[in-house]
């Protein structure tokens, strides 16, 4: 139901009233973790409306939210019901019901990023073709679905071999390390076995794990964040460093890849992309994530805008905002869960009752109800005047000695 408010414009959409603030429209998110709660502080500064879609009653975004709608992303009929009441959809999470979303385009619906975008990412094995087709740099991979061919793969690409489930991947979980032939079946199994959907990728030895977000308007525009470092423990992601400690010719390239890649897939919103970087200097990319990412978190505090605010400005038709540091340096810390139930929550009370008294640091704790061993519960962003000082300030919060600085 487009409108003409008397000012020659008619873009606002779905609501007629005339234009308050900076934007009318209802931003429909697919999902309210933690991705969606930070989209929904960043919205709440625009007072940009943020209806939300998850089957958890007490979900990250929830209290954050203009409207929580209880049901599933997955779901078709949720996610058609839901649609009703958005000016633009969009995503936290890339394991929605894309099929759902192509027939609501189709519909006129206004997906962003769009549909083939999360059609292609949300299995990674499609993702890794897709990227392979546009020239993109990646680690060889291989579709798996019996033993003989599992085996085949480690002959040709040699061992550890990493074997992936295409679908339903978070931190790590649907990934698996085979070191020998004979852990195969074991390992195959310990991923739901080949019924699941399941490829292998060479085992890179990469030196550094880079981020790269880019920000798409929907004039085409393109935007960058700075590359960053991401630490990983057990597959999850656990610190940032921004901006990575690698020489500008390394973050040229990975910016290049970074682009190319956001540039084969459609829709406006930020993209995160992962990349691997070797020690002869290749840059390989691992996978990308067609939303906000854990990885640019530190924006929040460390860029003058954030990369939650570049999605809505995004998404929302709006111009795209200055993505570059106002502070030399930021590292972020994830807090994961240490232990189940009441005693880890206390352990993470702990670490943000220290982290109060240090200068620069800043908590986001994400309210989930339930506290699990290494859950992402909440992160801490330290900003200050130089990498070192951001460090060593993370350090003194884990009581842990700065290597190199005595
Ligand atoms: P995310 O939470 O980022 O979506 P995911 O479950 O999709 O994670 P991946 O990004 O595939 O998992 O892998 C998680 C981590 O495992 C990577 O960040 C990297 O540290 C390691 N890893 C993945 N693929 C490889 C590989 N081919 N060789 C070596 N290490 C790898
Ligand atoms: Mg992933
Ligand atoms: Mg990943």
């Amino acid at each position: 139901s487009s409108q003409d408010h008397g000012d020659g414009s008619s873009s606002e959409r779905h609501d007629g009233l005339p234009k308050r603030g900076v934007s009318n429209t209802v931003v429909g998110v697919l999902g309210g973790g933690q991705l969606g709660r930070m989209l929904c502080q960043a919205a709440s500064q625009m007072a940009v409306k943020v209806v939300i879609l998850d089957p958890l009653e007490s979900c990250p975004a929830s209290g954050l939210a203009y409207q929580h709608v209880v049901g599933s992303f997955d779901d078709g009929d949720a996610v058609r019901e839901f649609a009703k009441r958005c000016g633009v959809l969009t995503v936290e999470i890339e394991h929605v019901d894309a099929i759902t979303l192509e027939k609501l385009e189709l519909q006129g619906i206004d997906c962003q990023p769009k549909a083939s975008t999360i059609r292609i990412i949300q299995d990674k094995y499609l993702q890794k073709v897709h990227f392979s087709q546009q020239g993109i740099p990646l680690p060889d991979f291989m579709e798996i679905d019996n033993l003989a061919n599992t085996e085949k793969a480690g002959e040709l690409f040699g061992y550890p071999l990493m074997i992936k489930s295409k679908r339903l991947a978070y931190d790590g979980r649907g990934n698996a390390v085979a070191y020998t032939k004979e852990e195969l079946p074991s390992v195959v199994a310990a991923l739901g076995g080949f019924d699941h959907g399941l490829y292998v990728e060479r085992w890179t030895p990469f030196v550094k794990e880079l981020s790269v977000i880019v920000a798409r308007a929907r004039d085409n525009s393109v935007s960058c964040f700075p590359v960053v470092e991401t630490i990983h423990k057990n597959n999850i992601c656990h610190i940032v460093e921004s901006p990575a400690d690698v020489p500008d010719k390394i973050k040229k390239l990975a910016v290049d890849i970074a682009q190319k890649a956001v540039k084969s897939l459609e829709g406006a919103g930020v993209f995160a992309v992962e990349l691997f970087l070797t020690k002869d200097g290749q840059v390989l990319l691992n996978e990308v994530a067609p939303r906000p990412h854990n990885s640019g978190h530190h924006t929040i505090e460390s860029c003058y805008t954030s990369q939650y605010e570049q999605h809505l400005r995004a998404i929302l038709g709006l111009p795209l905002g200055d993505p570059s540091m106002k502070t030399p340096a930021a590292i972020m810390y994830n807090i994961l869960g240490e232990d189940e139930g009441e005693a880890g929550f206390h352990l993470a009370h702990q670490l943000m009752g220290k982290a109060l008294k240090i200068p620069g640091a800043n908590i986001h704790w994400y309210d989930k109800p339930e506290m699990r061993k290494l859950r992402k519960m909440g992160h801490i962003t330290i900003v200050g005047p130089s990498k070192n000082v951001v460090k060593e300030r993370l350090d003194s919060l884990l009581e842990r000695e700065t290597p190199g600085s005595h």
